[in-house]
């Protein structure tokens, strides 16, 4: 279905959903409420995942550190919610096999009375995974953590503990969601900004909207408005009431990227102790090294920044581990805000990732908090509490057995076969684990001559440019070189270099004039420098 005909059906009729926000949480709203037979539109209003969900430390997990605490505190709460967290963890690894997989994660251990703690730790995380269990961990000789990760510091190391947990490429995740729901019968669609709320006797029946493409705006009605816009939350809470007070804090993460010699392809380092009491991350991914991440209070923003003192910080935490790495070696940098429910006199860094499910006396939902991982519960809980409140006519939750679109018929072999077929290695791999299912349709279009890579030495092809274009929703350059192929998170460098030639690729497929492909090129270039 082309973007006039959704733009017609979200003017045309009353949904029983309108969710506000295409990030983890709106798009697991709108899949689990249209599978269930309601009548949903999404709306968000730059891209989906543009916001804090593609820029994650990309890892499916119950939350080694929250384990932590609740360990101290003893505090059941926690408990439940690093136990829910691992089921969800196995439910993410098997309805998107081609995006998640599960990872090693190495803690080295420079101390041996420290191996105990960490041991009995991850012996508790397998524990509360029940039969959501990845392999156990265990602990591992100063020899083998060497072989595993040769790049760690080995004067002094003892030993290290390893375990598994998952990880994936959230943005495309958060995209295939989306997908997913439109193949379930919900009006989705990008580039739509909610710019008012529309109430009838003190009750909210719709939103009003502007299509930032055209630059229209229009009426969507609905019987109940879900709130899922993450940090920017109070924003559409206040345009319910103005005087509300404020519910959301925004806390910032900051990533940065380096090359993949720093990282062997298939086991990460977790970094248990920061100069802030923290953990940090130091992760194989999309072929090159993610390093992060950091928690400050921050103020809100579209696209926050990674600062020079943020990324000083992070290498600064990993120089005990990995040793000197220049400032030169950070190929991309970039910034994501938590949306964290802020309760008075609490340190962000203490907050609880959990969910909440808030309603205003016009009858708005909101639904923020929580983290990537729990999307899918955080989805459920939302369209169950809809379902009940306001008597919605729908059919029990099915999500859990939902594969995402490109997880629908995924053959494990895709990849072998691709490389049967002539395509390079590297090339084969990327758009099995990108395309999954659909990963056929992209090479057949690179065999019709659009086999050139976007950049030298990733494996990214033009032929994506066409696919994403016409069947991803990508509307501008940076849609795809940010979140349709990750090269603007890999590599800043890269991926300007390939702004000119995505965007000619474009234009074709879009009927853009020179003036416009000019215009958007230069509006790729300048968010890529300003950071994503
Ligand atoms: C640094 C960092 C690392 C993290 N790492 C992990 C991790 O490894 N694992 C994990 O499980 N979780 C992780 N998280 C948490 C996870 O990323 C978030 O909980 C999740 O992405 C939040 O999704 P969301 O949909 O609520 O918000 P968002 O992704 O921010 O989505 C909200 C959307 O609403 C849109 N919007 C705003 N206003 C409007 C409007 N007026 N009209 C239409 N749309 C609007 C925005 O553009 C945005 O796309 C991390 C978070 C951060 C910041």
């Amino acid at each position: 279905m082309n973007r006039t005909d959704l733009l017609e059906q979200l003017s045309a009729q009353t949904f029983d959903l309108l969710v506000i926000g295409g990030g983890a949480s709106g798009s697991g709203v709108a899949l689990d409420a249209a599978s269930r037979g309601l009548k949903v539109a999404l709306v968000e209003r730059y891209d989906f995942a543009e916001g804090t969900s593609s820029r994650s430390t990309k890892l499916i997990h119950g939350g080694v550190r929250y384990l932590e605490i609740a360990v101290k505190t003893f505090d059941r709460v926690q408990l439940n919610l690093v136990r829910d967290a691992l089921h969800e963890r196995s439910i993410m690894l098997k309805n998107a096999p081609h995006l998640s997989r599960p990872l090693w994660l190495l803690t080295p251990l420079y101390k041996l009375w420290e191996t105990p703690y960490y041991y009995t730790g991850l012996k508790i995380y397998d524990l509360l995974s029940g039969r959501a269990h990845l392999n156990p961990a265990r602990y591992v000789s100063a020899k083998e953590t060497l072989e595993r990760f040769p790049a760690v510091q080995s004067a002094g190391l003892k030993g290290a503990v390893a375990y598994q947990d998952g990880q994936f490429d959230d943005a495309r995740f958060n995209l295939e969601l989306a997908l997913t729901a439109l193949q379930q019968g919900a009006t989705v669609l990008n580039n739509i900004e909610v710019t008012g709320l529309l109430k009838r006797e003190n009750r909210l029946v719709g939103a009003t909207v502007k299509d930032r493409l055209s630059g229209k705006e229009l009426e969507v009605g609905a019987k109940v408005v879900v709130n899922a816009t993450g940090p920017f939350s109070d924003h559409i809470r206040r345009l319910d009431d103005p005087a509300t007070p404020q519910l959301v804090k925004a806390s910032s993460g900051i990533h940065i990227v380096l090359d993949k010699k720093y990282s062997p392809p298939d086991t990460g380092l977790l970094i248990p102790h920061t100069e802030d009491g923290r953990v940090v991350f130091v992760l194989p991914w999309l072929g090159g090294t993610l390093v992060g991440t950091t928690d400050d209070p921050a103020p809100l923003s579209d696209h926050p920044r990674a600062t020079e003192d943020e990324i000083t910080y992070v290498l600064r935490q990993v120089r005990p581990y990995l040793g000197d790495i220049p400032r030169e070696a950070v190929r991309s940098a970039w910034s994501g805000l938590r949306p964290l429910v802020s309760r008075p006199d609490a340190d962000t860094a203490k907050l609880a990732r959990d969910h909440l499910i808030q309603e205003s006396p016009s009858g708005l939902l909101t639904l923020t908090g929580g983290k990537w991982t729990t999307y899918r519960k955080m989805a459920l809980d939302l369209v169950n509490y809809a379902v009940k409140r306001f008597g919605l006519p729908a059919g029990e939750t099915r999500t859990e057995q939902i594969p995402l679109l490109g997880g629908q018929g995924f053959d494990p072999a895709g990849a072998q076969r691709l490389k049967e077929r002539g395509f390079p290695s590297d090339i084969a791999e990327h758009l099995h684990h990108s395309f999954g299912a659909k990963a056929p349709e992209v090479a057949q279009i690179a065999t019709n001559g659009y086999k050139e890579r976007l950049a030298a030495g990733w494996p990214y092809l033009e032929a994506e440019v066409l696919y994403s274009t016409r069947q991803e929703m990508a509307q501008t350059p940076l849609d795809i070189l940010a979140r349709r192929t990750r090269l603007a998170f890999l590599d800043t460098l890269a991926a300007l270099a390939a702004v000119p030639r995505v965007s000619e690729l474009m234009a074709k497929e879009l009927g853009w004039s020179s003036e416009e492909t000019a215009r958007q090129e230069e509006a790729a270039k300048a968010q890529i420098l300003n950071a994503i």
